[in-house]
């Protein structure tokens, strides 16, 4: 159950619905924003009870059963997509939102030539990341916090937004400083030390969803990061672990408009690590379009043959450039269609 107080309830009368919650046995669970405290009520049986008394007290403005074991997260809370918003970008609304750039930040020249050619052709994020979570330790780790510095040039040279992994909890202010949205990979979807961090972190996070987990796991993952107080949280299809050995994940595309159906959180879409394979890339990246995700994070670099970590799915700077311009038909629909929606309700 979700409880919405009144605008500007005072203190007492916020404690006074915490004292009514904790009386029906239920634990409080309350984001305080600047102008409204939402209060999330968790606890097993039958609520009926709670719920029609909560709704009896003058200050409570609202009180939503939800069924859903994400609460804030969920449809059921929020039936309206939630948009968010990054360097002046808004993500879940009525433009398609593409971010692009090398699996790491390698140097300043190739991250500031890769930030100029997709700027130019249309991405609105810079990927790279300076802390890589790679399946060995000998492979590159990352420039840490000198290739956060290269992205902020990037930024400050081409004004495209910077999105970049944050691995530890202990990273979270520090990568907060230098990137527009915290990414977190598919590796980290589920440390929780991380996630609470992230709840307290005065940026957007796009969550990945883990290489085998659930779109119930990552949602679960998603109303971690919420609960614990950051409401802007962006979800990340990039293919999981099956069987399949002709690509090196297998992209459950129709994950998008399940999460759309069980979330009003924004849903991007990863073709590079979905596929592993550059020349698979736009197909996807078609699909993603079709099947109504907000938006593509996808792997270019300068020089692919050369890039020091997922140089087979990076596509070339020709590539990107024609992969966009395909798209743009594709995107046109995609605008008209979510136009419409909105227009609709
Ligand atoms: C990446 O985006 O480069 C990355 C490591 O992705 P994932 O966490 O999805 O494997
Ligand atoms: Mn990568």
């Amino acid at each position: 159950m979700i409880i919405s107080m009144k605008l500007h309830a005072t203190r007492a009368e916020i404690e006074a619905v915490f004292e009514r919650i904790r009386d029906f046995g239920y634990k409080v669970h309350s984001i305080e924003g600047e102008e409204r405290v939402v209060i999330g009520v968790v606890g097993v049986g039958d609520v009926t009870a709670c719920l029609e008394s909560l709704e009896a007290m003058p200050q409570v403005e609202k009180a939503v059963r939800i069924s859903a074991p994400y609460k804030f997260v969920s449809r059921e809370f929020r039936s309206a997509r939630s948009q968010i918003v990054a360097n002046g970008v808004e993500i879940g609304g009525e433009e398609f939102v593409v971010m692009a750039g090398p699996c790491s930040v390698e140097s300043e020249k190739q991250i500031i030539e890769t930030a100029q050619f997709v700027s130019r052709h249309g991405a609105k994020f810079l990927r790279g990341g300076a802390f890589k979570p790679r399946t060995s330790p000998y492979d590159f780790q990352g420039m840490e916090r000198e290739g956060l510095k290269l992205l902020q040039k990037a930024k400050h040279e081409t004004g495209i937004g910077v999105i970049t992994e944050v691995m530890s909890d202990r990273d979270v202010e520090m990568v907060a400083e230098y990137a527009d949205i915290l990414q977190i990979g598919a590796r980290n979807m589920q440390n929780f030390a991380l996630l609470k961090a992230l709840g307290k972190a005065n940026r957007p996070v796009m969550l990945k969803r883990g290489l085998s987990s659930t779109i119930k796991e990552l949602l679960m993952s998603a109303e971690y990061v919420v609960a614990h107080g950051n409401p802007s949280v962006i979800l990340c299809e990039r293919g999981i672990r099956t069987f399949e050995t002709a690509t090196r994940n297998t992209c459950d595309i129709t994950s998008v408009p399940v999460l759309n159906e069980l979330s009003h959180l924004p849903v991007v879409l990863d073709p590079s690590h979905a596929t592993g394979k550059r020349s698979l890339v736009p197909a996807l990246s078609r699909a993603g379009v079709a099947i109504g995700a907000d938006g593509l994070i996808v792997e270019a670099h300068p020089c692919p043959e050369k890039a020091v970590s997922d140089g087979a799915q990076s596509l070339s700077f020709p590539q990107f450039a024609e992969m966009m311009e395909s798209l743009q038909p594709y995107i046109a629909l995609w605008k008209n269609a979510r136009v419409a929606e909105f227009a609709a309700v």
